[in-house]
């Protein structure tokens, strides 16, 4: 009963070439599939405005990275969240594991900026997950529980935000988690959110990410409380995105 969502966060990828694989992606999730599971890709914020210009007959989704948690003002080199949804976004990545290192996010920030993408109309899709030392000591959920309890709003609900679980140590690497691992994790979580949230909890979506392939994304899709996927090189790729996408069918 929860509608999956395939996601695709392009990172810092993506010139004005690349506007022929959002096309392509584009085109190629009209159809019956579009009405069980929905398609997003995350390109960067300078080809926002054109590729939402590019799929206005299409089912695609086209969202943002990151927004800043003000609406407006002094913040240079900023993006707030009514500017995404200025350009037609309609979703926006908050706490993405490489902007909690790189800029130093904490979950109050990144709750903070959840609140702003709701404020602004757009679903949120809040990032969570552990580093590798995390995991060989045994802390996976109790981290998973911190983000949780930390980064999600208490607004939150089933229409305006999604979680990504993306084990650090799975991004980019080829790596990935086993079916077990996976299922435990995402039971945990949803466990947490139905506690939380109740209902809406419990039809929240949750994506996994981390070196998502076409090899592999059916059988991390299939694993109970997976409800997508969030993509990063292979979403690159239209081919391979949507070969992901097709997982589903
Ligand atoms: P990869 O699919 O390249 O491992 O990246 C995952 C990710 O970080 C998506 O947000």
């Amino acid at each position: 009963n929860v509608r999956p969502l395939v996601a695709g966060n392009w990172k810092m990828n993506g010139t004005r070439d690349s506007l022929d694989q959002i096309k392509a992606i584009s085109e190629g999730v009209k159809g019956d599939l579009s009405e069980k599971v929905e398609s997003l890709i995350c390109p960067p914020a300078t080809l926002l405005y054109v590729a939402t210009a590019l799929c206005e007959d299409s089912p695609l989704w086209i969202g943002a990275q990151d927004c800043h948690q003000n609406a407006s003002g002094a913040h240079t080199g900023e993006i707030s969240a009514d500017m995404i949804a200025d350009c037609f976004g309609t979703h926006v990545i908050v706490g993405h594991s490489e902007r909690r290192t790189d800029h130093a996010e904490t979950d109050h920030l990144v709750r903070a900026k959840a609140i702003a993408a709701n404020a602004a109309e757009l679903t949120a899709i809040i990032c969570i997950g552990e580093t590798a030392d995390e995991r060989k000591s045994g802390q996976t959920l109790d981290i998973l529980k911190r983000q949780l309890a930390g980064s999600v709003p208490d607004d939150a609900n089933a229409e305006n935000t999604v979680i990504a679980y993306e084990p650090v140590w799975a991004i980019g690497t080829g790596l990935t988690p086993t079916s077990e691992n996976v299922a435990e994790a995402h039971a945990f979580m949803r466990a947490e959110l139905t506690r939380r949230f109740g209902d809406e909890g419990a039809k929240m979506r949750i994506l996994y990410g981390g070196s998502v392939k076409p090899s592999n994304a059916k059988e991390l899709m299939s694993v109970d409380n997976v409800d997508g996927a969030l993509i990063g090189g292979a979403s690159l790729k239209a081919s391979d995105f949507l070969a992901i996408y097709n997982a589903y069918s």
